[in-house]
């Protein structure tokens, strides 16, 4: 066997940290104002204006990195990061460079291999070396406008320049496109359990880099390429599929890589130079002269701690354990805090954690994707679920019905009890009214009543199905099953 291809990948995500205002003026971060209106000296750049931290910014990026199971340097160091652009006023990014907030850390996460339509076949565990997680400022935004070559306008909307980001950057451990797949998903849900990053990459308050290369097994690394325009993690992954087959094509037809950036094209599937990289930037880096070294105290951390939610992974354990979860089961509920929170909330109700789990991953979760919900804004709340649940327990309505009781509470926001009330739909379970059904339906059939006394026992079957049908279906068939043997053998 000839000596097979080996993928390498690190990444580098830019989450935008949910603060109000930005990371080094007052100035409000919010999306979709008037251009240039969220400005001032400071995030425009004018001569002499003076950053000062934001406390909140820090929080959220301590929650970020806590999320990731990440340490927090109690000194970290602000730098400028030199480069002309027309959306980056002052000249430099203020980021951080050889003292970050955090380095050195490890992140486990659980990767699959998948089939060929996508889905997993088996969830095994996977560490990551994360290099770092740095805070920085968000540049601003060139806009363009008009045919190239003809009539072509740029913009510069500097409501984004002074945004607080974490940029989280990885060792180049990821060996497959799926397994990057999977570590974006993980962050991404991470960062949002704790509030640090709405961390939508449609939207762009999550954004990510590939860095990409091939090797023959047991070979040095290769020349990398950088992808961007990663605008979902599905792109990623096939963006990613995309140049590692490229990569191999050049290196098997005897060429030579470039250290280049590419785009992902989505309409055209494929990735396209944007810059070489040969003419490495030079970024000057040196400390902000105009920020004191950022001081993180034991104290501060434990306090950040403290006020964080149990985490996505740790929660998925405990459903396994406390509510006897498969791992599938319990890491779709714990996909999004608020669908845990729906379930726990649904379990405290039903007292039925498996029934729960059921109904809410296969109908709700059906009906919630077609409407676009998140389970926080779902029509049938989780303290519903757990009464539809308790009713179906308790054999008011069938499973069977259950399913159009389900439909019908998330169309009209009613109550299950109401809607059962409304449709007539109630099952009957009443013992008394079971036997006066199965009376007359022993009543009425004297040949196959005495065939079964005969030692045709088959028949119980017929017998169960008249009593069905007599209570127009809507008898509950455990109580029939049960009343019609004692009945039988009583005779
Ligand atoms: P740059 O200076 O070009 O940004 P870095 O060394 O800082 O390069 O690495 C950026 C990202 O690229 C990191 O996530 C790192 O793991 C990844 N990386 C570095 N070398 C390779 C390689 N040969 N193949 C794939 N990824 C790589
Ligand atoms: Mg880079
Ligand atoms: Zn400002």
């Amino acid at each position: 066997m000839t000596n097979a291809w080996e993928t390498i990948i690190g990444l580098e995500i830019h989450a935008q940290l949910s603060t109000e205002s930005k990371i080094f003026c007052g100035c409000s971060t919010r999306f979709g104002d008037e251009p240039n209106s969220n400005t001032c000296p400071v995030c425009l750049g004018l001569p002499g204006a003076l950053p000062v931290l934001n406390r909140r910014a820090v929080e959220l990026g301590a929650r970020a990195a806590l999320s990731l199971g990440l340490h927090i340097n109690e000194q970290s160091i602000f730098s400028r990061k030199n480069y002309f652009y027309p959306d980056l006023p002052k000249g430099y990014q203020i980021s951080q460079f050889d003292k970050p907030f955090s380095a050195n850390g490890e992140l486990e996460i659980m990767t699959a291999e998948r089939d060929e339509a996508g889905h997993p076949i088996e969830w095994v565990p996977k560490t990551i070396a994360i290099t770092r997680l740095h805070l920085e400022e968000d540049a601003g935004k060139n806009v363009h406008e008009g045919l190239p070559d003809i009539d072509r306008y740029s913009y510069i909307d500097l409501n984004r320049a002074g945004t607080p980001l974490a940029e989280i950057v990885t060792e180049p451990d990821f060996r497959t496109a799926w397994e990057a797949y999977d570590y974006v998903n993980h962050v991404r849900r991470a960062l949002q359990w704790v509030g640090a990053s709405d961390a939508d990459m449609e939207k762009g308050n999550l954004r990510c880099e590939a860095n990409v290369s091939v090797r023959k097994i047991g070979e040095e690394l290769g020349t990398k390429v950088e992808l961007k325009n990663l605008n979902s993690v599905r792109f990623m992954h096939r963006a990613i599929e995309f140049e590692v087959r490229r990569q191999i094509g050049v290196l098997e037809s005897g060429g030579r890589l470039q250290q280049e950036t590419r785009l992902w094209d989505e309409r055209a599937g494929e990735t396209r130079v944007m810059r070489s990289k040969e003419e490495a930037h030079d970024y000057r880096y040196f400390p902000e002269p105009d920020l004191p070294p950022l001081i993180v105290s034991a104290e501060f951390v434990q306090g950040v701690r403290s006020d964080m939610p149990e985490l996505p992974e740790a929660r998925r354990r405990r459903f396994m354990e406390q509510y006897q979860l498969s791992f599938s089961d319990a890491s779709q509920l714990t996909s999004e805090r608020s669908l845990a929170d729906y379930y726990e909330k649904a379990v405290e109700t039903s007292g039925n954690p498996r029934t729960a789990a059921n109904w809410i991953r296969s109908e709700l979760l059906r009906e919630l994707e077609s409407a676009g919900l998140s389970a926080s804004l779902s029509p049938v709340s989780a303290a519903d679920l757990g009464a539809f649940i308790k009713l179906i327990d308790e054999g008011k309505i069938s499973g069977k019905q259950g399913k159009d009781v389900l439909v019908e509470m998330f169309r009209t926001g009613k109550n299950a009890a109401a809607i059962i009330e409304e449709q007539g739909m109630a099952q009957l379970s009443d013992a008394t009214e079971i036997e006066s059904l199965i009376d007359q339906v022993l009543a009425a059939n004297p040949q196959q009543l005495e065939s079964y006394r005969a030692g045709k026992e088959s028949l119980f079957g017929f017998f169960v199905g008249q009593v069905m049908k007599a209570s127009q279906g809507k008898a509950n068939p455990k109580v029939v099953n049960e009343r019609l043997k004692t009945k039988l053998q009583a005779l």
